[in-house]
């Protein structure tokens, strides 16, 4: 399928067979050809093998399910035929949007469960019948217990973000869920990386899975910039306002490593810029899910989060992504980037750092396949590595750092 796919130029949704109906949606959301990880699993999803995939974010992994799974559940079945695990709220609900969105225009009933919201209502709606639920482990263990909604017909078990999962501490709630999936089904495990505890569990669950590793060398989209910049502790804040003043930012995604730094930040920004909000999971739900929304209509322009706010979420305006706060890790790295330059659009992560995060930065660079721009003077990696700098990026294209003078920092 890969070399015909290659041969032939980018597949067609409307060469597929697709059911008529499904066909229509399809075009109805603009979806013509398949994205490169569509292109490539397509066949294996809809012939029911077990798969690992691993593909850069925002290559098209929801659909790369949903359209297949789509084009198996029947609808005449009213019961969950296909189990979608992921590891947050919000990845829930996106998920399900865009499920319920290629599904429009079929009788097949896509619902998301997750905490924080009312059991009774999702309840209700389960009972009415639901062929694709999609779930956070914590509120789906839940439902297991405690309501009738049962897994038999589940035919195929998809595990979104599985690296996610790990981090967040549910491996043993997966593990759970999948002893509860019985029958003989299908499973899929998308993942971005592949740690050991990630691939024991696809060992153990996963039968003659089909593996496939998409744009591995390259993790971190081509169509980012990775900008960095060292500053001094107290001149942060400062060289972020000039930042947002300089650059071409239409929408940016500012992270921060704890709520209450992204408190702090919120309030900073909101005395220099308009439409700033932030977001955190100390949050309540509903205000979540109203700040994700006015976000993606782009109402709010500046949005300061946690990396709660991060994993898999598509906002297709986001131009740049923000390291205010220097990643814990090569991985949140990655994910947190990976808010920006979706399908192939142009878009800018900037990092700022402190001479202390250069051991760190090493790893990220080396990890992620990253080719550093950098804003005002390169680091001397050389003093602790003995390896050479890395070389000043094209696009150093603000020249050398303003040296301008200014009263002491209003960031302390
Ligand atoms: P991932 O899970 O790989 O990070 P998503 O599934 O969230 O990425 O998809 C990223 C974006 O691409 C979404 O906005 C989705 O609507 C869009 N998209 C997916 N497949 C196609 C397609 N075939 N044509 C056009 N847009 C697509
Ligand atoms: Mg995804």
């Amino acid at each position: 399928m890969n070399a015909e796919a290659e041969q032939s130029g980018p597949m067609k949704f409307a060469d597929l067979n697709l059911k008529p109906e499904l066909l229509a949606g399809l075009k109805e959301i603009g979806y013509t050809e398949l994205t490169p990880i569509q292109q490539q699993t397509f066949a294996y999803i809809l012939s029911g093998r077990d798969m690992i995939a691993m593909a850069e974010t925002g290559s098209g992994k929801t659909a790369a399910c949903g359209v297949p799974l789509v084009q198996n559940v029947d609808p005449a079945l009213r019961e969950i035929q296909v189990l979608v695990l992921v590891p947050t709220r919000e990845l829930a609900l996106q998920y399900v949007r865009e499920i319920a969105s290629i599904a429009r225009k079929t009788e097949i009933a896509a619902f998301a469960v997750y905490g924080g919201y009312s059991m009774d209502i999702q309840k209700s709606k389960l009972a009415h019948g639901v062929h694709i639920l999609v779930a956070t482990p914590g509120r789906l263990i839940d439902m297991l217990y405690n309501t009738p909604l049962r897994l038999s017909e589940v035919r195929t078990f998809v595990l979104d973000e599985a690296d996610e999962m790990l981090n967040m501490g549910f491996i043993d709630d997966v593990e759970f869920v999948i002893s509860c999936l019985v029958h003989e089904h299908q499973t899929l495990l998308f993942s971005a990386t592949m740690p050991p505890e990630i691939k024991r569990l696809a060992a153990r669950h996963l039968k003659d899975p089909v593996t496939i590793e998409l744009n591995l060398s390259q993790v971190a989209p081509q169509s980012l910039e990775h900008q960095f910049q060292l500053v001094k502790g107290h001149q942060r804040f400062e060289a972020l306002v000039d930042y947002l003043r300089e650059d071409e930012v239409k929408q940016a995604i500012i992270f921060c490593n704890s709520r209450r730094n992204v408190e702090k930040l919120n309030d900073q920004l909101r005395k220099e810029f308009k439409s700033v909000e932030s977001i955190h999971g100390g949050l309540e739900q509903s205000r979540r899910t109203s700040l994700f929304n006015r976000f993606r209509k782009m109402d709010i322009r500046l949005m300061v989060a946690t990396d709660v706010a991060s994993r898999g979420l598509d906002f297709s305006h986001v131009t740049h992504v923000i390291n205010y706060d220097f990643p814990t890790h090569a991985e949140a790295y990655t994910h947190r980037t990976g808010r920006t330059a979706r399908m192939g659009r142009k878009g800018f992560a900037m990092t700022f750092l402190t001479s202390g995060n250069l051991r760190e930065l090493k790893h990220i660079l080396k990890v992620n396949h990253v080719e550093p721009v950098w804003r005002g003077q390169p680091p001397d990696f050389d003093r602790s590595s003995g390896r050479s700098a890395p070389q000043q990026g094209r696009s150093a294209r603000k020249g050398p750092p303003r040296r301008r003078r200014r009263g002491p920092s209003r960031a302390t």
